[in-house]
């Protein structure tokens, strides 16, 4: 880690030895070594988070306002540093990082300000002898998990708002990139965000701090960014003890080409929404539907842009592909491609066979829907087509699914926009826009992709309890 200038990020979290080995996706190089608690570790965390939230929450809401824009700061000072953190343990190109972390800050500053507009209402009372009126009051402790492929900004999109609301927040980052949690912790502490009100743990298993964050009886709010399959699990387990959840889970966005789009910019939005991150992001576009009348100059046009992306080290200023997460990922998505391919579907831009954990940027067309590759969850950088003729037929397959996160369409007609738009069963739309996620508006699935919202006024109510305070016996 010799790359990271602030020493401080890391200083508490490396240790010699024993403990999570974490590797560069690049090149398998092990990066650092990072601490480990055991079950009762955990449940002890959970206790020291309880009484932490006690006095975080007598504290003003000016007050946390102001740590929390100190944190913000910080990161800002440390943009780079946390940058390259990132890039190491996840891989993606340091643009998109860079990108991350100022997306990740934007929720900070953004919850500080909108912590002290938690106003409750008064309400117009049935009788004249009473008053009636709501507060907000923090939930209590906040516990969290998060995946991988955003290490950074999935945390702060969370951990801002549980403070600003007077929540604690203790979280469990992905194994595979823990650096760069630690490392935006260690600034909050720096920020004089106290060590009882938020806390990074990584388990012996994710599965056991699973356990201790859904059933403990302290954790009143349990918040968690990953797939459908272990967010089914967890949100169950959740039940034992009736906590408020939040439930960011997978998408299989459709991407939809009208014939009256503009091309161009069809294409820009395209390449946008399907490979950053190589692919793997819950708002990636998964699957296109492209209408007769334009597929030709669509398909022409978004080869020519596919085949100029340089795949290679994240940390390569040209690089606009990196590796994928794993050796296993790759495998699962070659097996995708392969799979189509067996039924039918061609490749239509550049081949290449790259070694490592790369997979090249792949164009299918000829794809059937009910392809594993457009069914589910890709999370690479492959993007498979299929033409259509009827609006309405092509509604009904992109609704023809378990998910509901994001979808995008391109078209220059108002009343289809309207139309296409309020006919989508997805919880965000961008149109004629392929990157539509930001601090202000409300991010969130529905059907299997979740429920809650990260972002805007909504964020911040997923860590409040509304409390009904009714005044009686006045003259
Ligand atoms: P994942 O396998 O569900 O893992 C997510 C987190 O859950 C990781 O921290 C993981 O820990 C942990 N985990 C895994 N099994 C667990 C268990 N049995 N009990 C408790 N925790 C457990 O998902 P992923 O592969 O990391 O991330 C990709 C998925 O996240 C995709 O489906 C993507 O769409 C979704 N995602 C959704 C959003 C959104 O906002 N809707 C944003 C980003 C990603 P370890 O990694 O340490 O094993």
């Amino acid at each position: 880690m010799k790359q990271i200038k602030n020493k401080t990020l890391l200083a508490s979290t490396l240790i010699e030895g024993k403990g999570l080995p974490v590797f560069n996706p690049f090149d398998n190089s092990l990066l650092a070594t990072v601490p480990m608690s055991c079950q009762a570790k955990v449940e002890q965390d959970i206790i020291e988070m309880e009484l932490g939230q006690k006095q975080w929450q007598k504290r003003s809401a000016a007050e946390r306002c102001k740590l929390l824009k100190k944190w913000h700061q910080l990161i800002i000072e440390n943009e780079d540093d946390l940058a390259m953190i990132i890039t190491l343990e996840g891989g993606k190109p340091l643009k998109e990082a860079l990108a991350e972390v100022r997306y990740g800050a934007s929720f900070i500053e953004w919850f500080a300000e909108e912590g002290r507009r938690a106003y409750g209402n008064t309400i117009p009372s049935p009788s004249n002898d009473k008053t009636l009126l709501t507060v907000k009051q923090p939930i209590g402790v906040a516990a969290a998990i998060t995946p991988w492929n955003f290490p950074f900004a999935m945390i702060t999109r969370k951990a801002a708002p549980a403070l600003a609301a007077g929540c604690s927040f203790i979280c469990k980052p992905s194994e595979l990139t823990p650096l760069s949690a630690f490392a935006v912790t260690e600034l909050a502490f720096q920020a004089g965000i106290p060590k009882n009100v938020l806390r990074m743990v990584i388990g012996q298993s994710a599965h056991e701090v699973g356990e201790a964050f859904t059933y403990h009886p302290s954790v009143r709010k349990f918040s968690f960014t990953g797939s459908t399959l272990v967010g089914r699990k967890l949100q169950m387990q959740c039940a034992s003890t009736i906590k408020r959840t939040s439930m960011e889970l997978g998408g299989n966005a459709p991407f939809i080409v009208f014939d009256d789009a503009d091309i161009d910019s069809a294409v820009k939005g395209a390449i946008a929404s399907k490979f950053r991150n190589a692919g793997q992001t819950c708002v990636c576009s998964n699957r296109f539907y492209v209408q007769d009348g334009v597929y030709d100059e669509f398909v022409t046009k978004l080869v020519a842009a596919v085949d100029q992306l340089k795949v290679g080290n994240g940390l390569d200023a040209e690089t606009d592909i990196g590796p994928v997460i794993t050796q296993e990922s790759k495998q699962r998505i070659v097996e995708l491609i392969e799979e189509a391919k067996g039924r039918g579907a061609k490749q239509v831009n550049r081949e290449q066979c790259l070694d490592g954990q790369f997979v090249a940027p792949t164009v299918l067309v000829d794809v059937e829907h009910d392809r594993p590759l457009v069914q589910g969850e890709i999370f690479g950088p492959v993007l498979p087509i299929i033409r259509f003729s009827e609006e309405e037929k092509m509604i009904e397959m992109a609704n023809d699914t378990i998910y509901g996160l994001a979808a995008y369409f391109y078209s220059q007609n108002m009343n289809r926009i309207w139309r296409v738009a309020h006919n989508l069963e997805y919880g965000m739309v961008g149109i004629n826009e392929g990157i539509i996620s930001t601090e202000v508006a409300p991010f969130g699935g529905v059907k299997q992709s979740g429920n809650g919202r990260e972002g805007a006024k909504e964020g911040l109510e997923e860590y409040l309890e509304t409390k009904y305070v009714c005044i009686g016996g006045l003259d």
